[in-house]
């Protein structure tokens, strides 16, 4: 790669910001800093960031608001939350209000790197299929938008990649641990505690079953994994 991969980093407690500003420009990226949610929100619309680092608890606009704000402009744009710990609750916020990825405070500073930079590679993929035929309907792939019923359902795209990996190992459940690794890229290096399979399938799961509590499309295959059901393919 030639060009520096650029992270925006948004968090108020001076010790971390300045912590992790110097392990991302020590690994080669270009970084910005912000102390505020206000600040954070406007040199997040301003420019493209290959990923944004977000606080929750931050002054004049909390991270979840900032989160939220840049989903409506994009849904493109990698975002990994930093949550207090053991507070499902800011997990859970944070994933459904969109973000990829959040990451449990206190963390360690070598999985954080590890997550940036397999969410990094996993931007680079192939881009070549144009629509997503999950039977009954169909996701554009480029606006990441699909019609069910009338309604416009949107995506993020990380949220439209599990359905794809999903969609191409049709025949067989996938595991979680297939997910993480072929989707958010975290390798066997990696071997993280995270509930983000579980929400993000919860989230497609209120997108596309009309029953998201005995879903019929994406079905859980107790002890094996997931498994995408689309009527055009059986
Ligand atoms: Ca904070």
């Amino acid at each position: 790669m030639s060009r520096k991969p650029t992270l925006l980093i948004v968090e108020d407690e001076e010790a971390i910001q300045k912590g992790l500003t110097d392990l991302f420009v020590f690994n080669g990226y270009d970084v910005v800093a912000c102390g505020d949610g206000e600040e954070g929100l406007q040199r997040a619309l301003k420019d493209a960031w290959d990923c944004i680092i977000l606080d929750v608890m931050l002054p004049k606009i909390d991270g979840f608001t900032v989160c939220r704000e840049i989903r409506k402009h994009s849904r493109e744009q990698a975002i990994v939350m930093l949550t207090a710990k053991n507070s499902e609750d800011d997990v859970i916020n944070g994933l459904s209000l969109g973000a990829d990825d959040y990451i449990a405070k206190p963390f360690s500073v070598r999985e954080l790197l590890l997550r940036i930079e397999a969410i990094l590679r996993r931007s680079g993929r192939d881009r070549s299929q144009s629509e997503l035929d999950l039977g009954g309907f169909t996701i554009d792939l480029e606006n990441l938008n699909a019609e069910l019923m009338g309604d416009t359902i949107q995506f993020t795209r990380r949220e439209v990649d599990v359905l794809l990996f999903l969609k191409h190992h049709e025949s067989r459940p996938v595991s979680r641990r297939e997910l993480l690794n072929e989707v958010w890229g975290y390798n066997k290096r990696t071997e993280f505690d995270t509930r983000t399979v579980d929400i993000h399938i919860a989230k497609l799961r209120k997108k596309i079953e009309s029953d998201p509590k005995n879903p019929s499309r994406l079905v859980t295959i107790r002890g094996e994994g997931y498994k995408l059901f689309s009527p055009s393919s059986q």
